[in-house]
């Protein structure tokens, strides 16, 4: 039988005490969550990642791994791939969910940073190619009028908190609003507009929501490719914008890992 006092069989540290130890252990193990190719491409070559020919993930799925060592850090950028019938970018909520999910399994990172293009709102002060560090997210599609079910559909999810980070790197912050559709019909601008939302993407309140739930803290890099409430139609804008603003969400991202290299999350 143990003795009284016996440290040996002591049960682990409260979860709760897990998170402070490891918000104060410098991040190690970083995994950089990017919808589409020609965002994710310019950051494997800065970064010189490779592609892990040995997949983490199930043997089928489209789910790229690149990763390499930058700095102090183990950098792993997961990029959902194409769909396997169509060819076109995964991009959503439901593949960047299983994306996170899959790659915080087996991972096992400290930080998840969601890097992408989004939608602007002029109104509310944003301009193309601009860069963003999003403070929180929530869905603009998940309309579900019961008391309390309405709410879970929001989802609002805070971001962590990165003061440090925004002053030093001179980030806008703002808030994200996550939706299926490039497009936005009338009820998805008016629950945008409720979220108080700056932005419109694809995946970032999904992997809020994935990080969230298995306690992953998440920092959101966005970039301005179409002004939403401006009179150009979004797709067009959209791609026409693409390639010079990924290069700038590239560049805000290499910024934002020099910041992160060395520190701990309560330092961000
Ligand atoms: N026509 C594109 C489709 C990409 S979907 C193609 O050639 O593949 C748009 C992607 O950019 C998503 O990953 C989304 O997160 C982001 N995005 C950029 N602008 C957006 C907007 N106005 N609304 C929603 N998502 C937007």
């Amino acid at each position: 039988m143990a003795a009284l006092g016996d440290q040996s069989e002591a049960p682990p540290p409260p979860p709760d005490q897990q998170a402070m130890a490891s918000q104060n252990k410098p991040i190690s193990n970083i995994v950089i969550i990017i919808a589409m190719q020609t965002e994710a491409l310019p950051i494997v070559n800065r970064f010189q990642l490779t592609e892990e020919p040995n997949s983490p993930f199930p043997q089928g799925v489209p789910w790229v791994r690149y990763r390499g060592t930058y700095k102090n850090l183990n950098v792993s950028l997961i990029w959902p791939g194409k769909d396997p019938v169509l060819g076109v970018d995964s991009v959503g909520t439901i593949s960047s969910a299983l994306v996170t999910y899959a790659a915080i399994q087996t991972l096992q990172p400290d930080l998840i940073i969601n890097a992408g293009t989004a939608g602007g709102f002029k109104a509310k002060g944003a301009s193309i190619g601009d860069v963003f560090i999003v403070s929180d997210c929530a869905f603009h599609d998940r309309r579900i009028p019961i008391p309390v079910f309405d709410l879970y559909g929001v989802g609002l999810r805070k971001a962590v908190e990165a003061p440090n980070l925004v002053r030093e790197l001179n980030l806008k912050v703002a808030k994200l609003s996550t939706g299926d559709s490039l497009d936005m019909s009338q009820q998805d601008e008016s629950s945008i507009i409720a979220n108080d939302a700056t932005l419109k993407d694809m995946e970032g309140a999904a992997i809020a929501y994935v990080a969230e739930l298995l306690k992953v803290p998440a920092v959101f890099v966005k970039a301005v490719t179409d002004i939403i409430d401006g009179d150009k139609p979004t797709a067009e804008e959209f791609l026409q914008n693409l390639a010079a603003v990924t290069a700038k969400l590239d560049l805000a991202v290499e910024k934002v890992i020099n910041f992160i290299n060395g520190k701990c999350i309560a330092e961000l």
